[in-house]
């Protein structure tokens, strides 16, 4: 088996304990599957990264111990790859113009909302003001959004229509591709963490309600975190995700958008989150914890390790 998993950080901000568990956790993964670590730079964000975070990120991680085959990947120069996915995905159908700015969102949304979009990033679900809109109208001020019901119905009748000879075709490419049994308009992907180990399948309902209609390219960059994950995970041959829990949900979106590129589904590993006293879970503005902190404190690699859990 080739195995391959992967840390991405995004270089804005110091390491803290946190990453330190995730990377350490996928580094243990690819030796115990007689795999390959590799490191790869989030770097989407032009005004939030920055170099000198970058190298803080490599000069941490070398100091944990841990190792990665060089040149490392920047999500920076691979625009040009988003941009191609995301002109798929136009071209499918399943996507809409969105001019709507924070505030806007608000506004629509009749009820207050608790900031809990299941997909990791914190914000309200999309009230999908713009959804009537189509992409012939689109401009220089809008971002791209994706019809996350029209998504689900297109790839839920491939599903459907998929014969046995396609469905084998896929499972048994050089990747490993944890497939469960094809149900019709059902995507599954399969979790090997410790947290909710087994076979996940997508309810249509439940990823309109608790995901929606997200941002598929901003219009500052053009691409944004789900888009370009996907793409990367497939283009560096990731054949398991280790990453938070608080990516759960966000999987379910990813494996989305990995069926309708016709992509492999990687196995998922997400693992739980450390935290701090009061139970919340670490932030990058925790610098407190960060690891150079605790390097300069005097702190061992292996004593930090242990913390890590
Ligand atoms: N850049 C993302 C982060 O720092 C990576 C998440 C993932 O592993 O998919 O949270």
């Amino acid at each position: 088996m080739n195995y391959i998993t992967r840390f991405a950080p995004s270089p804005t901000g110091p390491l803290h304990l946190g990453h330190a568990f995730s990377a350490i956790t996928a580094s243990d993964q690819a030796r115990a599957n007689g795999g390959k670590f590799i490191l790869r730079i989030e770097d989407i964000d032009p005004i939030r990264s920055k170099p000198h975070w970058e190298n803080r990120i490599f000069e941490d991680l070398r100091w944990l111990g841990l190792d990665w085959p060089e040149p490392v990947l920047r999500q920076s120069d691979r625009l040009s790859s988003y941009r191609e996915a995301l002109d798929q995905l136009i071209a499918m159908g399943v996507c809409y113009p969105c001019r709507c700015s924070r505030r806007d969102i608000r506004t629509a949304l009749s009820a207050p909302q608790e900031d809990s979009r299941g997909d990791g990033s914190g914000g309200p679900v999309y009230p999908g003001t713009c959804r009537f809109r189509s992409m012939s109208d689109a401009g220089a001020q809008d971002s791209i959004r994706l019809n996350v019901a029209s998504a689900l119905d297109l790839v839920g009748r491939t599903t459907a229509a998929a014969s046995p000879a396609r469905m084998n075709k896929r499972a048994s490419g050089s990747n490993r591709i944890a497939r469960a049994a094809p149900s019709p308009g059902l995507l599954a992907f399969t979790e090997v963490g410790p947290i909710r180990t087994g076979i996940h399948r997508i309810m249509k309902e439940a990823t309109r309600s608790r995901i929606g209609d997200i941002v598929l390219a901003r219009r500052d960059i053009g691409t944004s975190y789900h888009l370009a994950v996907v793409v990367d995970d497939a283009e560096q041959g990731v054949t398991e995700v280790v990453r938070g829990e608080d990516l759960f949900e966000a999987t379910f979106l990813h494996v989305l958008l990995q069926d309708l590129l016709a992509l492999p589904r990687p196995t998922y590993f997400h693992h739980p989150l450390v935290r701090d006293e009061s139970g919340k879970r670490l932030a990058k503005r925790d610098d407190a914890r960060s690891l150079a902190r605790y390097r300069e404190d005097g702190l061992t690699s292996q004593e930090v390790r242990r913390m890590a859990g």
